[in-house]
């Protein structure tokens, strides 16, 4: 079968690999319909991230199951969507619902990202997958949700929901303020995310037009972030989303945030070095989370919150071009790219 591989910043190339076989009666095979662009994806290709290559890139799809154990909770031309990460369902942290560290995997396992644990486990942009656990792994894709409009819900779109949605339930009404830029897409499902869950005001700051424009078409009002000038808080968020992945916007997000308030770090600050206005955070009383996203314990919830109408991360999708085109299309800035076949 073809897989994409990514080889280096900017090189990609199609590979002939073994296709996968079912090894358990719990396991699938399923083919990728439409996979999306991971806002990560970009700063791989770009060699703006430290992922060395050569690997299966792709890792946010729904797909077609082609084969299926006995017990595999699935069958042969079921729509379903795969989380990007690899989770049992069984062992201690799968059950407390930390998918993101089932410890029958490799820490940091997870499709088409082989550098966080070191271990291959296959690509999204390939003729095929194979699934683990599929009786935990797949959740079918509800009728009448389009493949293209939840394909980014294995990472993206999870990622963005959870973090507003959480402290939305705990302080239900607030006001939201979502800091954009460097997670492109994230930043934007948490702000429609936040529209749809019932927050008071969503304020949407990026520096770019064409994201402003997607978030006010997901029902938030948005305004130029505008640091450089030295823009500082006119106002004070209960929940604040810090999505630029900068120290300014890191700093200015600490500000932001009113007394008491919740702060979502979605954004990977690279190098690991990124100063954290602690003194200020302190007196306020924040809280401060900051993780990769559960992918699978994070679907039931997100995508009732997709079907329920209010919340439409389709919005954010700037391209759909063929699976054949996705090395060349890898590096377009965005915000969402989707491809199929
Ligand atoms: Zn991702
Ligand atoms: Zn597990």
């Amino acid at each position: 079968m073809q897989q994409l591989t990514f080889l280096s910043p900017g090189k990609f190339e199609w590979r002939d690999v073994p296709a996968p076989k079912l090894a358990a009666d719990t396991d699938a095979i399923v083919a990728p319909v439409a996979v999306a662009r991971c806002d990560l994806d970009l700063y791989i290709a770009i060699g703006a991230a430290p992922y060395p290559g050569p690997f299966a890139f792709g890792h946010e799809t729904v797909a077609r199951v082609v084969e299926a154990g006995s017990a595999s909770g699935v069958r042969p031309g079921d729509l379903v969507v795969v989380p990007f990460q690899l989770s049992c369902g069984r062992c201690r942290n799968c059950r407390r619902g930390h998918t993101n560290a089932c410890e029958a995997y490799p820490f940091g396992a997870a499709y088409g990202l082989k550098p966080t644990s070191k271990t291959e486990f296959g690509g999204a942009l390939s003729d095929l997958m194979y699934v683990p656990f599929a009786d935990h792994m797949l959740v079918h894709l509800p009728a009448g949700i389009d493949p293209v409009a939840a394909a980014s819900l294995s990472d993206n779109i999870a990622d963005g929901w959870r973090g507003v949605a959480a402290p939305l339930t705990e302080r239900p009404g607030a006001a939201v303020l979502v800091v954009g830029g460097l997670a492109r897409s994230v930043g934007l499902y948490a702000a429609g995310a936040a529209v749809a869950l019932g927050a008071g005001r969503v304020l949407y700051l990026d520096d770019d037009a064409g994201r402003r424009a997607a978030a006010e078409a997901m029902g938030a009002v948005s305004e130029p972030l505008a640091l450089a000038e030295g823009r500082q808080p006119g106002e004070q968020f209960e929940i604040v989303v810090e999505a630029a992945g900068t120290v300014e916007a890191l700093g200015f997000a600490v500000n932001a945030c009113a007394p008491n308030g919740y702060l979502a770090g979605l954004s990977i600050h690279f190098g690991n070095k990124t100063p954290m206005p602690l003194t200020a955070a302190y007196l306020k009383g924040l809280t401060f989370h900051t993780s990769r996203v559960h992918s699978r314990a994070t679907f039931p919830e997100a995508l009732s919150c997709m079907t329920c109408g209010r919340f439409h991360p389709e919005r954010v999708t700037s391209r759909v071009v063929p699976f054949a085109e996705a090395g060349e299309a890898m590096t377009d800035p965005g915000p969402k790219i989707v491809f199929t076949r």
